[in-house]
Formats: structure tokens, sequence, C-alpha cells
């Protein structure tokens, strides 16, 4: 049987895995050798005091005006610091996540220490009441970092380095392959196999989003925003990392509420060699805005092709899999656009 190959340790790694991983398939995560041509982007950095420190390396330099893009490079990713939100609405394999011993814990002060206006929000939750962490998922595999794609003959030719070979090797994958490694890494994955090209424009969107202390703004209209609202409590442990709710995660003197507005911003970047330079698309006389904020930045065009159009272009067997390749229909998580994205990919190619 032809094997599936699954790239990336984060989320979206292990949500390909729990809907479509085989006895047989491959697991590759990234090694600490990622190759001659790295560079450190500390502006790409996202770490939490109690969280693990995690360094942003890869082969691009990003030159960005009033724009945030994340990259957290580690066995988990980006969910060792998340806040569990998901929208059960439209899933249909809870019962994936539910027999990997996941808890689906409705939100309310005493339990989550939050509560959202959109009532089919859960916080996916480890068994002992910590957020999901894809790291306690994650089948075994080995450490190897994707340097970049390549296409030999209706197969995939995956190029990757690691510690015991610091020369390189490479894999031709007969079955699906599921590139799970986050915007950043993507980005520069497709840069090095040379699907992104210098001159390139490349697109990215996000919801608006804002933090506002107890009031709501007097222009939200809470029929299509998602506004998720915390305990000060809770706030504060998410700010530091805290993955767990405790006795202050129910008292609320105040709130803190997140909002996901429901119009969208765009980040419009431009290649170059080793460098991508954008800024946020502004309308009208706007000068505050900051392209990011959200962490929930979705949908990657490249000259304005969609990420999962050019996959399957390239490859039907190809799948990137995460926030650049969703779209999200509605505000508000965007790990559920992510598995429902998963759930359409059929076992036939
Ligand atoms: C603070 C914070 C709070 C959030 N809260 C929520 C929330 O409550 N709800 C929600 O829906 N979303 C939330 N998000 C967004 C959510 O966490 C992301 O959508 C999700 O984690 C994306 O997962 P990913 O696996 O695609 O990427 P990542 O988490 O970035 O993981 C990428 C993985 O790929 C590996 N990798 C990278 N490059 C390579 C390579 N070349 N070769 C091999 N491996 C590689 C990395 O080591 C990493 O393990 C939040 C994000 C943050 C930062």
């Amino acid at each position: 049987m032809p094997k599936n190959y699954f790239i990336g340790a984060g989320l979206s790694a292990y949500f390909s895995q729990l809907l479509h991983w085989r006895e047989g398939d491959v697991c590759l995560y990234r090694s600490k050798n990622i190759g001659d041509d790295t560079i450190r982007r500390p502006e790409l950095e996202i770490n939490k005091i109690f969280s693990s420190n995690a360094k942003s390396y890869g082969s691009t330099r990003y030159n960005l005006a009033r724009s945030s893009l994340h990259d957290r490079s580690t066995f988990g990713g980006n969910s060792e610091v998340w806040g569990g939100f998901f929208d059960t609405a439209h899933i249909k394999r809870l019962d994936k996540l539910k027999a990997d011993g996941i808890k689906l814990i409705p939100l309310s002060f005493n339990s989550t220490g939050s509560h959202s206006n959109i009532s089919s929000l859960v916080q996916l939750q480890e068994p002992d009441g910590e957020i999901l962490n894809a790291a306690h998922h994650l089948r075994a595999g080995s450490n190897k970092y994707l340097h970049s794609l390549d296409f030999e003959s209706g197969h995939i030719l995956l190029k990757c380095v690691s510690p015991e070979d610091p020369d390189g090797s490479e894999f031709l994958a007969d079955g699906r392959v599921f590139v799970c490694t986050g915007v950043v890494q993507t980005i520069d994955m497709l840069m090095r196999s040379n699907l992104i090209k210098p001159g390139d424009s490349l697109t990215l969107d996000e919801f608006e989003y804002e933090l506002h202390i107890s009031a709501m703004p007097k222009n939200l209209d809470s029929r299509e925003a998602s506004v998720i609202s915390y305990a000060p409590g809770r706030a504060l442990a998410h700010l530091f990392g805290i993955q767990k709710a405790n006795f202050l995660s129910s008292f609320t003197p105040f709130v803190v509420n997140q909002i996901f507005h429901a119009y969208k911003r765009s980040l419009r970047m431009e290649a170059g060699i080793n460098v991508l330079s954008g800024a946020p698309d502004l309308t009208g006389n706007e000068k505050s805005v900051h392209f990011g904020k959200s962490i929930h930045y979705c949908n990657l065009r490249i000259n304005g092709e969609r990420l999962q159009d050019m996959a399957a272009r390239l490859s039907t067997k190809l799948h990137f899999v995460g926030m650049a390749s969703v779209s999200q229909a509605k505000p508000g998580p965007i790990s559920n656009d992510i598995f429902s994205y998963l759930e359409k990919i059929t076992n036939e190619f």
C-alpha cells in the first residue's frame, strides 16, 4: 500500500494524522539541522513566560511593515501556547477527537474561565484539563526538516535535511503528502522549492481583531462578530502561557473581550531573493492598521492562486494543511477550519 507522509509537529499535523494516518505511514518532524542558508528571525518568534523557548530559523527574511507573522518551530508548534478554542458547528468527525481522549468542554467561566457569544465554541482539553497540546498525541517519526519539494513522474519528491544526513536525504512519496509546516515555514519552503519566485505577489487575509476590557465597542454587531470573553485571571494566565484553568479563572470583576470582527483585512507581500516585503492593504485614510494581531491569518494566495489550488495543480496527492490553506467563512477560531479542510480530503486519489 502507498505510504502517506506527514510533515510538521503542530496542530495541523496532529489533525492530519488523526484523520488520515494508516499503519506504515511516515511522520517527519523538524530537526535541529535546517540547512546552511539559515538566518534567525527574532521578529517572528512567539514565546510566553511559561512556554518552551522557540527560535525562528529559516531561509527568508521578512521585511514587513505594520504586520506580524509568527513561527513557532517546536514539537507541538503553536498548540503549546494556544487558547484551545474550536467551533464544533460544522464538524462531522468529533468522534475521532473524543476517541483520542480529547475533551470538548463548553465555554463557561467556571470550567474554562471564558465565555462566548457563539454557543458552539468549545475548548479542546487533555484529560487532565490542560489545553490540548499536539505534542502529546503525535505518532512516532523521524527528525527531518523538509527543505524543498520536487515532482518526478507523478510522484512527490521530499528533500530533507537532518543531523544524521547533513548532505540531505530524499523520499519519493507514492502516497499522500500532508505538509503541515505553519504559514511562515511553508512560505520559506515554497521559496526554496522555486514554487514562489522573486517578483511573485503573495496575500494573506484575517478578520479584524481587537481586545476590549469590559465594555464592547459601540459599533459592534455582535450577531456577526465572534467574541471570547475571559475572566481576568484566565486572560493573564493565557498571556503567561499557563495552559490550565485555576481557582482565579471563574472570578469576573471585569472581563477581557477578544473580538473577531466580521470584516477582513489583507497583507500584501512581494517575494525577492530570500526576502519577503509587505504591508497591510489600507482603505481610506487608515494609518493604525496592524495585520496579524489575531494570529488567525489565512488563505495564502500566490499571484492570486490559492495555496490549495496550487497544490492540486502540482499533484492530486499534495496537501498543504494549516492556516495558509483555509479561508475562514466566519470570524473566530481557525482550528475548526483546518479540521474541516482535512475532513474533505478523501482516501481516493
Ligand atoms: C497564542 C496563540 C493562541 C491561539 N489560539 C487559538 C485558538 O484558541 N483557537 C484556534 O483555532 N486557533 C488558535 N491559534 C492559532 C492556532 O494555534 C494555529 O492555527 C495552529 O496552531 C496552526 O497549526 P500548524 O500545525 O498549522 O502550525 P504550527 O503550530 O506553526 O506548527 C508547525 C509545525 O511544523 C514544524 N515545521 C515547520 N517547518 C518545518 C519543516 N520545513 N520541516 C518539518 N517540520 C517543520 C514546526 O516545527 C511545527 O511543529 C492560536 C495561535 C497562537 C499563537
